[in-house]
């Protein structure tokens, strides 16, 4: 063990000080368990306000806006657990989604809990509705399962699935080409912000297998009756400074610096420098890659410069306020077909929000993944392409008059899982022994994706932390569902079936 970390122990020091980069998901996690176990936690964040990519704010005129719908789905077991000890009440109940092509409408999805349990994956094949796409393309899905019950989120599962595209996947596995149109690159770009070719396939199965596959009722989701915001952050940020927890924002972080032993002793962040015994980044990629060009500590470590081979996608966020009130069948739709590689999605924040629900207009929130062509359009361009787009769904959008509205353009925002990309990914311990890694890109083994990732790698690094300055208990991390009995019976007879292969 390193020496700095021995002599910490052997001082039995109390009330270490702990410095969290970055106020998302990962970075209230983390900072909320040490707040919790007796740590002298400061949260540094570059932004103005807490909550990363999840972060929203009032206008001048007191419109609420946000950086992108947030859905939170079945399986956000972490996330569900940390609202209930919070005390909060946050989230509508559990909404059906439609999907809707330039054709029209391509899929309704059921709320699946309340549908009789089928084994994996038969419900989801069987209670959806796909008004336009023949079983016989639906069928073409199945020598697919294969490549599931392969795919075990582990470093070999990844290392192998990693090196070829989704596009490809599917393709070697025969699925058909209206049905990876119609539905498997419409959920890739909604659930990995990319089109096939540039998704990697390992990325691509543990998503769906997450978000869709693993248990019939994992495609559920409910929403924020609010801003997520409000509704959690602000709450939770209050519960953490209650504890005596710093929340410091618009504290862009530039660099670390360590001690003569090679541990971190301060953060760097401009002119100010704040002591630590551990530091725990929970920044995305972007922010990690600004980071390292401008440390010189960081900046000599292959793993941090590798990172400079990772990707982010861009993202666009719009929300509209319009004349006059238009019926939407259900509250939260994804759409496909309409750009090349952009996906999106509109949600009906009057059946979503509270705030909205009286509103005499409706009020729409209309999302952009991968919208890299898109940024660099004005605000009356958008505009116009949103209201387009909305009323080829639903021709009613096209008559009503824009009232007011906010666009929020989120550059290199997402994380890009690209084929080819798992080997530079990080874990979360790093060379510098009390620097801990967290994040919705983090490698891990939890199985959990997005903002439920997010979180999940803020608790983990925050164990790391404890485990080494043993201070406190660490947090509970619930795991995700186990796999149905049948399922896991699939994957030992794939590695049989390997084995003998090899032999
Ligand atoms: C449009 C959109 C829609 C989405 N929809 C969903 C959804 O429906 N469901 C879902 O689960 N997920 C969704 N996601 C993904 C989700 O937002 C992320 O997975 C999650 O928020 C990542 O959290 P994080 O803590 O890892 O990182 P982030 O939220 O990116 O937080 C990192 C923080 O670090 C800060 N930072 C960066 N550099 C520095 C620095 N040098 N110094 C100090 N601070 C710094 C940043 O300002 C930021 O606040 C969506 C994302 C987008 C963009």
């Amino acid at each position: 063990m390193h020496n700095r970390v021995l002599a910490m122990r052997e001082t039995a020091k109390q009330d270490y000080q702990v410095v969290v980069v970055g106020a998302g998901w990962a970075g209230l996690g983390a900072a909320h368990h040490l707040s919790s176990q007796g740590y002298q936690v400061t949260l540094l964040e570059a932004g103005a306000y807490p909550g990363g990519l999840v972060a929203g704010w009032k206008t001048a005129e007191g419109r609420a806006l946000e950086a992108g719908i947030h859905g939170f789905w079945y399986p956000y077991r972490n996330i569900f657990a940390l609202v209930d000890h919070l005390g909060l009440k946050p989230f509508t109940d559990w909404t059906r989604s439609t999907q809707y092509s330039p054709a029209g409408i391509e899929a309704i999805s059921p709320i699946f809990q309340n549908l009789p349990p089928l084994p994996m994956p038969l419900g989801t094949f069987a209670y959806p509705q796909f008004p336009r796409l023949p079983l016989s393309d639906r069928l073409t899905a199945f020598p697919l399962i294969q490549a599931v019950l392969d795919f075990d989120n582990s470093d070999e599962a990844w290392q192998k699935y990693d090196r070829i595209s989704a596009r490809e996947l599917f393709r070697q596995y025969g699925v058909s080409e209206r049905l990876y149109r119609d539905a498997f690159e419409p959920m890739l770009l909604v659930g990995l912000f990319a089109p096939g070719e540039q998704c990697s396939a390992a990325a691509a199965l543990g998503m769906l297998y997450y978000f869709i596959l693993a248990h019939q009722n994992d495609f559920d989701v409910v929403w924020c009756r609010g801003t997520v915001g409000e509704q959690i952050f602000r709450p939770w940020c209050d519960r953490i400074e209650r504890m005596g927890g710093k929340i410091l924002t618009q504290r862009r972080v530039t660099d670390i610096q360590l001690d003569e032993t090679g541990c971190a002793k301060a953060v760097i962040c401009g002119d100010e420098a704040f002591e630590a015994d551990a530091v725990i980044f929970a920044v995305g990629i972007t922010g990690l890659q600004n980071i390292v060009r401008g440390s010189t500590t960081l900046r000599q470590r292959a793993e941090f410069t590798d990172v400079m081979n990772l990707g982010a996608v861009d993202a666009l966020a719009t929300r509209i306020w319009l004349d006059r009130k238009v019926d939407i069948p259900n509250p939260s739709n994804a759409c496909f077909g309409f750009h090349p590689t952009t996906g999106w999605t509109f949600f009906d924040l009057n059946a979503l929000h509270d705030a909205y629900r009286e509103e005499k207009g409706t009020v729409v929130e209309v999302d952009f993944y991968h919208a890299n062509q898109y940024l660099a359009m004005d605000d009356t361009e958008i505009l116009k392409m949103v209201q387009q787009d909305l009323a080829t769904c639903i021709p009613a959008f096209g008559e009503a008059r824009v009232l007011d509205y906010g666009i929020v353009r989120l550059p290199k925002a997402v994380t890009h899982f690209a084929p080819g990309s798992y080997r530079y990914l990080l874990p979360n311990s790093t060379s510098i022994p009390n620097l801990f890694l967290s994040g919705d890109w983090i490698v891990n083994r939890h199985g959990s994706w997005s903002q439920e990732k997010a979180y999940v790698t803020g608790l983990e690094a925050a164990n790391q932390v404890i485990a080494q300055l043993s201070q406190g208990t660490t947090a509970a991390i619930i795991p995700v569902e186990a796999d149905e009995p049948h399922v896991q019976i699939g994957r030992s007879l794939v590695r049989l079936a390997q084995s003998l292969a090899i032999r």
